[in-house]
C-alpha cells in the first residue's frame, strides 16, 4: 500500500519508523512519505493560515497550498482516496479500517487550526474519493494524531504485517463483539489464578468459556454493541469463540 501524508508538522509522524509500522516499511508492505504542506507556499513566512470569511476566532487553512500539495501527490491515474480527519467525520470503525486497507493507495491531510478551506475538499472530490473521518466525540489540535491512529488500525490489517494474522479474527471488534479477559504465565500471581479451564486443555470448552466472556464483557461495558449484533456471532463466532 501507498501512503501520502501532508501536514504543517511532518516531525510527528518520527513513531511511524517503530515496531510493526517501521517493519511494514522496510520490508515495503507499506510505502509511505511524509509531506511538509508548507514546500507548496510562496511567501516568506511560509503562511499556511488566514482569518476566517464571516468573522469570529481563530484560524482557517488557505486553499492555495493545500490545493498544490494535493496536485502534486494526487495521481492523474487510477483514483487515489483521500483522507481528511475532522471532528466532522463518520467515526472511525473496524469496518472503515477494513475498507481503507483495501485501497491501494491513500492520501491523508491533516487538518489545524479551525479546519481547511472547504473548497479544497470539493476541489478534491473531483478526482479522488474524499473521506472525513472522526476519531470520536471530541476535539484534538490537529489531525495528526488522528492520522496515526488511523494508519495503525489500516496497518494491522495488511495481510503480512501481523506475525499471527489469527489475532485479526478473534480480536475485540473482528465480530461486533469485545474480547474477554487474557491470561498468561504465571498460573498464579498475588495470589490470583489463571481461570482453570483455561489450563484444561480442552479446546471445545476453552472456546465456548471465550465466547462466553466475549458476550459478558459486550453486555456490561458495550450492551450499544449487542444491540445490532448478528445471531451469527453469539453462536459460531470464530474458533476461539
Ligand atoms: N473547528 C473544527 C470543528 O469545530 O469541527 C475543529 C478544528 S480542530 C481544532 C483542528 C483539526 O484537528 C481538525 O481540522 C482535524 O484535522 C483535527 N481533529 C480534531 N478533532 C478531531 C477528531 N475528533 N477526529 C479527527 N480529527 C480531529
Amino acid at each position: 500500500m501507498r501512503v501520502d501524508i501532508i501536514s504543517i508538522f511532518p516531525e510527528y509522524f518520527s513513531p511511524l519508523d517503530l515496531s510493526l509500522i517501521g517493519k511494514a516499511r522496510a520490508t515495503g508492505l507499506l510505502d509511505l512519505a511524509v509531506h511538509d504542506l508548507r514546500t507548496w507556499t510562496h511567501d516568506v513566512h511560509r503562511t499556511v493560515d488566514d482569518t476566517p470569511y464571516g468573522g469570529g476566532p481563530g484560524m482557517v487553512m488557505r486553499p492555495e497550498p493545500w490545493g498544490e500539495a494535493l496536485d502534486a501527490i494526487l495521481p492523474a491515474g487510477p483514483p487515489a482516496r483521500l483522507v481528511v480527519p475532522t471532528p466532522a467525520g463518520q467515526p472511525l470503525r473496524q469496518a472503515l479500517a477494513h475498507e481503507l486497507a483495501a485501497e491501494s493507495h491513500l492520501v491523508f491531510g491533516c487538518g489545524r487550526y479551525e479546519g481547511i478551506d472547504q473548497r479544497v475538499l470539493d476541489d478534491a472530490a473531483t478526482r479522488a474519493r474524499v473521506t472525513e473521518v472522526s476519531l470520536g466525540d471530541y476535539v484534538l489540535f490537529g489531525g495528526e494524531v488522528a492520522v496515526l491512529v488511523i494508519l495503525e488500525a489500516v496497518t494491522r490489517l495488511l495481510p503480512g504485517v501481523l506475525g499471527n494474522a489469527d489475532s485479526l479474527a478473534e480480536e475485540s471488534h473482528a465480530h461486533g463483539l469485545l474480547e474477554g479477559p487474557v491470561y498468561t504465565k504465571p498460573p498464579v500471581w498475588r495470589d490470583r489464578g489463571v481461570p482453570e479451564i483455561l489450563r484444561s486443555g480442552d479446546h471445545g470448552r476453552i472456546a465456548r468459556w471465550r465466547r462466553d466472556e466475549a458476550l459478558l464483557r459486550t453486555a456490561r461495558r458495550r450492551p450499544d454493541m449487542l444491540a445490532t449484533l448478528s445471531p451469527m456471532s453469539w453462536t459460531n463466532g470464530t474458533s476461539r469463540r
